[in-house]
């Protein structure tokens, strides 16, 4: 038999799936001994039931009668008994916190009658009738559905009338007249009157408690927690204890510690003569629960010394919300505490000093997504307004800057010594100096794996994106987000934590953990607590931690926030800048020789980038990535050079001959679907001399690093291969090229060859390709994009929201790995590659390998280690810590 009802005496805190969280934790207090007026639990699954088939559970009303029995009978009074009513209150308690989400239902069991009654034992008119208008308008607006607003008014009118300020400005008889007001305001807009049988009420009550689950706001909070749409709701029903009795009496809520900042101490406010849903709703100020020590003395010290259980009993910060009923305390509701990152790092360090929870415990309560929060200086919550516009959280972060409108605005006003912001409509390689010279990038297009969004997360740069509401104007270089326009030069304020763009300049706060990360140097109780994290996370993890980075500076940098390497040197973009020419050199050239002389002038600048990467990362490995981008990216846009040669048509001028010779080139290489074109190793089967070119750079690099006293370790990666043929003929390249420079040089050079896999094919017969490589680095950017079947620059802000809002994904399979299919490619993959090759080393190097979520996986799916930008090094050791535990 179902059981749908539990008694507070029978449930406990392990419960919280059936009875909710709220359900559990009285359970638990009740257990504890601590004051919790008696009452009983409804389960979820009635809930789930009532969902499913539209009616009441059988059985639940017989349930729920002999459980009120039992509750009047140690009460000694029955529910709405008219000479000494018994009142209930109803209200909703998920699995999972869902504050002010769903309803709630007080002063049950009133009516006509009873509020006599209520008024002659409590010795107060005015509170029954109080307590009675509180019940006909929860109970009208909630379970009857009328409007809120038409009760609110009526109160408004009447306090109009009567020059009252808030509602202890009524007295009895007005609060008499006001319930008169509202039985018929109900009438009149549901043709249905106010019940006034007891039972009725407490039916209906849990019924409608059960439909709230599915409104609009609870429906919207569940998505954007991530919490399940099919869990339900349980229903508690309790006797009640009135704050609203007289001066005596009060709510509050309170916090065992600061939840700000996790600073010890009773935190919390308090409203004397009033209901709990008064402190919340605001309808009078509240003072700090600190006034109570001199309101009531004797409570304040109960209650002190309940927290002080509760802490001890969940050994972690709990927040309670209380009443106080003539004098005696009631605890109506206890749990688990919100906090921000700062105060679950003070927290869980303070707790484990005090040795209530293990250094294991303390990295389960912290998490990477709240260590990202502290590394980045933030803006005044207390001192910005309005936003004027919203976008992606790309990259987080706050910063402010002029805007600019291109690339080279952006890099002459930064070498002035201004601070600037770059805004386009979406970047592009071109972007990249500008982006370097920016304080942050806004983009009104593309998603968070956009261009803009993926290179600035990478220098950690602060970045929203698609921030459709704004109009860029390049050509005019300015802005536009309805009526207002932001000319170049105006100052702006980018959120990338937010998401949020802010006119002028917002004060800043900057971050002592970012300090504490660049320079070792802990300063204050935070970064403490923060050090101490990341020394246990290093301890128990299994997962290496690598770096994503292309320069020397980032890879020192990653180096100082705990890299053990480099897991993807993109060799890209050490074709861009200056080196323009070169590149543009050797796809133009006609003959071999021409060739030849511009890949050999490329060769020394790429040793060169080569020996700086290496020297950062000395004794460390460095994974260097064979060039991977379809090589027309390197030459001018396709439109922009045939508009240059029609125009010089036009006006009569012969055109650049260099100009016609380009888009001839652009023309013979344009391609449909760069992404899945001339890229990758594909690129470097077909373009002669490039890998040899980038082989030998890479050779000469480690000799000189040799001849230095240094100890390189760099290694080969092979990008977008489908087929073990294809990294049979590079290694056998590479091989010659290291054969090459060890005989040339003296110095033997050995470098172990791998390759990325992020084509499904490649991860279906990585069984083969594993007998050609010494290790695997997932690409799950291009795994993703592959396996899923779309491109990741341009669907993220089109279709993804419509499909996030459908829930068909909870979140971008470009954010966080999908595991049931790009996940199970990577398992098949790994056991594959370790039954043919057993010391296969392994890796991710796409973007997941920073998302907490996605370190997890990648730790069971048993990697070798996780590469991520640099940036995100603390937060994924710190997750690979956790994952371990
Ligand atoms: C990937 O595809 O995941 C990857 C790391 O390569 P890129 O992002 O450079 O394509
Ligand atoms: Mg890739």
């Amino acid at each position: 038999m179902v059981r749908y009802v539990y008694a507070f005496t029978e449930g406990g805190r392990d419960m919280a799936g059936l009875l909710g969280g709220k359900g559990a934790n009285l359970a638990e207090m009740t257990r504890m001994d601590l004051p919790v007026p008696a009452g009983f639990t409804v389960t979820t699954e009635a809930c789930r039931t009532f969902l499913t088939t539209g009616d009441e559970p059988d059985g639940l009303a017989r349930e729920i009668a002999t459980h009120l029995t039992a509750l009047e009978e140690a009460a000694g009074r029955r529910l709405g008994q008219a000479d000494d009513p018994l009142l209930l209150s109803v209200r909703s308690g998920a699995r999972f916190s869902m504050p002010g989400m769903m309803e709630t239902i007080l002063d049950i069991g009133l009516n006509d009658d009873s509020v006599l009654g209520l008024a002659k034992v409590s010795g107060s008119e005015r509170f029954a009738w109080d307590s009675y208008r509180r019940l006909v308008q929860m109970f009208g607006s909630t379970v009857m559905g009328v409007d809120s607003a038409l009760f609110e008014d009526a109160m408004a009118r009447l306090k109009d009338a009567r020059g009252a300020r808030d509602d202890l400005g009524l007295d009895a008889p007005d609060l008499a007249q006001l319930v008169e007001t509202y039985k018929e305001l109900i009438r009149r807009e549901t043709g249905e009157s106010f019940p006034r049988s007891p039972a009725e009420q407490l039916r209906r009550a849990v019924l409608a408690v059960f439909a709230s689950w599915n409104g609009a706001r609870a429906h919207l909070y569940r998505r954007r927690e991530h919490i399940p749409d099919d869990l339900g709701t349980a229903v508690n029903v309790q006797t009640m204890v009135f704050g609203n009795l007289g001066p005596d009496s009060g709510s509050g809520v309170a916090f065992t510690r600061d939840p700000a900042t996790g600073r010890t101490g009773l935190y919390g406010d308090y409203l004397s003569h009033a209901q709990g849903e008064d402190v919340v709703a605001g309808i009078r100020n509240t003072v700090p629960l600190t006034d109570l020590e001199h309101l009531d003395p004797a409570s304040y010290t109960q209650l002190q010394e309940h927290m002080r259980t509760l802490e001890t009993h969940y050994r972690d910060l709990c927040d309670i919300e209380f009443t106080i009923e003539r004098g005696r305390l009631w605890m109506l509701q206890t749990r688990v505490g919100k906090r921000t990152a700062a105060a679950a790092f003070a927290i869980a360090a303070e707790l484990a000093d005090e040795g209530l929870i293990t250094p294991d415990e303390v990295l389960a309560r912290v998490s990477g997504e709240g260590l990202a929060r502290l590394m980045f200086p933030r803006f005044d919550t207390s001192a910005v307004g309005e936003a004027l516009a919203h976008g992606l959280p790309a990259s987080p972060g706050a910063a402010v800057g002029a805007a600019v409108f291109d690339s080279a605005e952006a890099v002459r006003r930064a070498a002035a010594g201004q601070k600037v912001v770059l805004v386009r409509q979406e970047t592009t390689p071109d972007d990249l100096p500008g982006m370097v010279a920016a304080q942050a990038v806004l983009t009104s297009r593309g998603g968070k794996t956009s261009h803009a969004a993926v290179v600035a997360r990478g220098m950690g740069k602060v970045c929203v994106c698609g921030a459709e509401e704004i109009t860029v104007d390049p050509q005019g270089r300015r802005f536009t987000v309805g009526d207002t326009t932001v000319e170049e030069g105006t100052v702006i304020s980018v959120d990338g934590s937010e998401g949020a763009v802010h006119p002028g300049a917002a004060p800043l706060v900057d971050s002592a953990v970012m300090r504490y990360f660049e320079t070792g140097t802990v300063s204050g109780g935070l970064v403490e607590a923060v050090a101490r994290a990341m020394r246990r996370a290093d301890a128990v993890r299994r997962l290496g931690v690598r770096a994503n980075a292309d320069t020397p500076e980032d890879a020192a940098r990653a180096r100082r926030f705990g890299a053990e390497g480099i897991g993807l040197c993109r060799t890209e973009h050490m074709f861009l800048g200056d080196r323009r020419q070169l590149v543009e050199a050797m796809i133009l050239a006609r003959t071999d020789a021409e060739r030849r002389r511009a890949l050999d002038a490329l060769l020394p600048l790429q040793r060169q980038d080569f020996v700086g990467i290496l020297e950062a990362m000395d004794g460390l490995p460095v994974t260097i990535r064979l060039l991977d981008p379809p090589l027309h990216e390197f030459l001018p846009d396709r439109t922009e050079l045939a508009v240059r040669l029609a125009a010089a048509q036009a006006q009569g001028t012969p055109p650049a001959a260099h100009d016609a010779e380009l888009l001839d080139a652009v023309n013979r290489m344009h391609e449909e679907n760069p992404m899945l074109g001339l890229r990758g190793v594909r690129l470097g089967l077909v373009a002669p001399g490039l890998v040899a070119m980038q082989v030998r750079a890479i050779a000469e690099a480690v000799v000189a690093r040799r001849r230095a006293g240094g100890d390189p370790r760099a290694e080969i990666m092979v990008p977008l291969i489908d087929t073990v043929e294809e990294l049979r003929l590079v290694r056998e390249e590479v091989e010659r090229v290291l054969g090459e420079v060890s005989q040339e040089s003296g110095v033997p050079v050995t470098c172990p060859v791998g390759t990325m896999i992020e084509l499904p094919r490649a991860a279906l017969t990585a069984g083969r390709i594993a007998e050609e490589a010494r290790f695997f680095s997932f690409g799950t950017n291009d795994l993703t994009q592959t396996t899923w079947g779309f491109s990741r620059d341009d669907v993220e802000a089109e279709f993804f929201s419509a499909y996030l809002d459908k829930g068909i994904f909870k979140v971008s399979p470009l954010e966080t790995i999908d595991r049931d299919g790009v996940g199970r490619l990577v398992e098949i993959a790994v056991a594959e590659g370790r039954t043919a090759r057993p010391d296969l080393k392994i890796g991710v190097c796409g973007e997941h390998g920073g998302d907490p979520e996605s370190v997890h996986f990648f730790h069971a799916a048993g990697l070798d280690y996780v590469s991520c930008s640099p940036f995100r090094v603390p937060v994924a050791r710190l997750e690979a810590g956790r994952a371990a535990l």
